[in-house]
Formats: C-alpha cells, sequence, structure tokens
C-alpha cells in the first residue's frame, strides 16, 4: 500500500480531524525532514514551534537514550530529581518562582486559569472567577480554552461555552479597561498572537495590561506556549516588553518535540495551588524531565539567544526583500525573532496555495490566520539555510506569478 492510499481520509482508521498532506516524514536530521521517497525538505515549521533545536539533535537523543535506560515513569506520589531541577533552572531566570509541569499545551493553560480562579478564592474573593481574553487568540482546544478564545470556528457545535471569559479586541486598552469588573479575576494573552496570525502586541499595550492589572488587583497570565523557549530570540515573549507578568504557560519549544508543557507563577500567584487541588498523572515524567533539561542546556548556552536575534535579522532583511519583489504574491512580514508571519496578497492568492508551492520547492511552513504562512525554523538555523529558503520562496513565487 502506498502512503498516498494509506493517508487517505476513507481508508484511514485515523479519526478525520486533519486535511493533511500526503506526505509521510519518516526520519529528521538538523532542519531538515525526510520523506518515505528519501525526498529532502528543509523545515521552516518545525513541528509548529516545537523542534527548536531541529531533529535528532545529538544531546537530546544521547540524553533520552540514557534516561531511557534508566526510568521512564512514577507518576508525582514521588519527588522526582530532574523535574526539581528543571523548575529550579526555569525559575532561576524568570519571573516565576514556581512550575506545574503539564503533557501539553492545552494541559498547561487549563492550569494556569484554574491557578487564577483559585489564587481569588483563597484570597476571600470567590467572587473573581472571570478572565479578559482578546479576539483572534489561540488557547488550545479543550472546552475552556475554545471558550475563552472564542473563535466561533472552533466552539460550533460544542455545546455552551464555559462560562467565565469575556472578549475584547484585541490592541485596545480602553475597551479591555471597560470589561473589567468585580468579578474579573485575570487578564490573559499571548504575547505574540500564533494561530491568529503572528500578531504581536505592541509594547506599550503590554505595559498598559500590568498596569491595570495592578490598579484592579488582576492577576496578568500570559499564553507563551508558542512564543516561549527562546522563539523571538529572548527565552520568554514578554521579556521584550520588560514586564512581569504573574503566571504563563508555555509548551511547544520545552521539550524540542518531547510532549512536556508547564505553568509557571509567582509564589503570590500560585499560594492557592496546595495539595490536592490539581494534578496529572504522566506530567512531569522522567523522560520529559530529561528532554526538556536538555533542551535547556542548549538554549540556556551563552549566545544561544544572540544566535536567534542574528539569524532573526538576516532572515528578516530577506524577507523584506522578497516582498518588495512579489508583491502580487506578498503584502508584509510581521513578527518577533524567528515567529514571522508572511502575509498573502489576499487579492492575488490564498496562503495555502503559497504553502504548497513552497513545498514544491522542498521547503515547509504552515498556515495561520489572516492569510499568513509561518515562517517558525528551528532555532539552530545558519544563514545558509536561510538562504536556501530564500532561494526556495523566490522559485515559488516566480512560477505563482506565472
Ligand atoms: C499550540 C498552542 C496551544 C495549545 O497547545 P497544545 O499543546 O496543542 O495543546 C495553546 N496556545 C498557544 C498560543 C499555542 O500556540
Amino acid at each position: 500500500m502506498s502512503s498516498q492510499e494509506t493517508l487517505a481520509p476513507e481508508t484511514s482508521a485515523v479519526m478525520n480531524t486533519y486535511a493533511r498532506f500526503p506526505e509521510a516524514m519518516v526520519r529528521g536530521e538538523g532542519v531538515y525532514l525526510f520523506d518515505e521517497k528519501e525526498r529532502r525538505f528543509l523545515d521552516f515549521y518545525a513541528g509548529i514551534a516545537v523542534n527548536g533545536l531541529g531533529h535528532c539533535h545529538p544531546h537530546l537523543v544521547k540524553t533520552l537514550q540514557d534516561q531511557a535506560t534508566k526510568l521512564w515513569h512514577v507518576s508525582n506520589l514521588y519527588h522526582i530529581p530532574e523535574q526539581e531541577r528543571l523548575a529550579k533552572r526555569l525559575t532561576a531566570n524568570s519571573f516565576a518562582d514556581r512550575v506545574f509541569f503539564t503533557n501539553s499545551g492545552v494541559e498547561a493553560m487549563e492550569g494556569m486559569i484554574k491557578l487564577a480562579r483559585r489564587y481569588h478564592y483563597v484570597d476571600g474573593n470567590p467572587n473573581k472567577w472571570r478572565i479578559i481574553t482578546v479576539q483572534g487568540a489561540f488557547h488550545g482546544r479543550s472546552l475552556a480554552t475554545i471558550s475563552a478564545a472564542a473563535n466561533p470556528k472552533y466552539v460550533e457545535g460544542f455545546g455552551p461555552a464555559v462560562d467565565g471569559f469575556d472578549n475584547v479586541p484585541f490592541g485596545n486598552l480602553n475597551e479591555l479597561r471597560s470589561a473589567i469588573t468585580e468579578e474579573t479575576a485575570a487578564i490573559l494573552i499571548e504575547p505574540i498572537q500564533g494561530e491568529g496570525g503572528i500578531r504581536p502586541a505592541n509594547m506599550e499595550y503590554l505595559k498598559g495590561l500590568r498596569e491595570a492589572a495592578d490598579e484592579f488587583g488582576l492577576l496578568l497570565i500570559f499564553d507563551e506556549i508558542q512564543c516561549g523557549n527562546a522563539r523571538t530570540g529572548k527565552m520568554w515573549g514578554h521579556e521584550w516588553a520588560d514586564i512581569k507578568p504573574d503566571a504563563i504557560a508555555t509548551a511547544k519549544g520545552l521539550g524540542g518535540g518531547f510532549p512536556v508543557g508547564c505553568f509557571m507563577a509567582t509564589e503570590e500567584a500560585a499560594k492557592g495551588l496546595v495539595p490536592g487541588v490539581h494534578g496529572t498523572t504522566y506530567g512531569g515524567n522522567p523522560l520529559a524531565m530529561a528532554a526538556a533539561n536538555a533542551v535547556l542546556d542548549v538554549t540556556e548556552k551563552d549566545g544561544f539567544l544572540d544566535h536567534v536575534q542574528e539569524v532573526a535579522s538576516y532572515l528578516q532583511g530577506k524577507l523584506d526583500q522578497l516582498v518588495a519583489d512579489h508583491s502580487s504574491i506578498f503584502t508584509s512580514w510581521r513578527g518577533a525573532g524567528l515567529m514571522i508571519g508572511l502575509q498573502a496578497n489576499a487579492e492575488n492568492i490564498e496562503a495555502i496555495k503559497v504553502i504548497s508551492a513552497f513545498k514544491d520547492e522542498g521547503l515547509l511552513t504552515v498556515g495561520a490566520a489572516d492569510n499568513i504562512i509561518r515562517l517558525l525554523p528551528p532555532l539552530i538555523i545558519e544563514k545558509e539555510h536561510i538562504d536556501e529558503a530564500y532561494a526556495a520562496m523566490d522559485a515559488a513565487a516566480k512560477k505563482l506569478e506565472g
């Protein structure tokens, strides 16, 4: 049976929730992926901002192999030394004092939402449980997080929304302030919207959110699942605005491909989460912790963030050129570091067509709302890979122009 047949929705036993490309990737090496026919692709989506160190990074492979022969799982009934170590490392260089490990982004989001409500509960304000969110947000696919983001595309057909979220326009401080009531517990935002089309919040807006939260006694909580873990050239996206949140959720880049997430908070914000009120069976298990510690071994090295910023500005310069040369195909690019959205010109073409044309030239990217093509390469890319990506994008654009 060829892969084409295996993957056809009507012959697959996998639920039909994705419109997948026909290729099946079977092997990865650094910034390259190989399909069943050994065709090589330059990976500029990195498993959707996950494989920050590329594929089969030797240090990650070695660490996981070693851990696999020692211990996989014990549950959180016992202390997990690698978990203690990772939490110490994540809090040493951030606003946070406490970390809770999860298996995915959405599980981290659910935990952080619970943290915000519980904080006010133990503070003697059980009436404060609503969270202000913004339009265009994406926080995951659980019932609470689809309700939080309030994107009609994701809530339709799933019954009444989970109550407790007040969705306001993104970027408008006045509207957000006027949505604050006696019942508001927190403000939740992605410092840079990912699925929403790589829309960065501006610095003044983020600072204004901090001020509003302080003024009204709210928690400021960030979804850094996509923009965290060095993706933007700083360890956390909010660091660009020079403000401190009360809690953040992260995942994607944290394990370099191993499923792991976390939410972390200040001691104060985390005070409601005491033994018995929240938990997870798999979260923070030794295998996941080994993987995430190995990722940090690399991303915490001197010069790593500088490298990300340097190659990012090189890529951004190339994109200026690309947009200027092919204005019928591209309107602009936006984003920060290696979290970039290249906008296809909606007058002439849909992003998915451009993504396909890039793939035909051997370059893998991923779409987002607002006719955006996301460029989320591994953070270890070098200028030569960017030149290769540029050549592919330029060639694809020329063909699309016909
Ligand atoms: C991917 C993503 C999520 C959901 O993470 P999963 O691991 O898919 O559950 C939530 N928020 C943001 C910003 C994301 O990019």
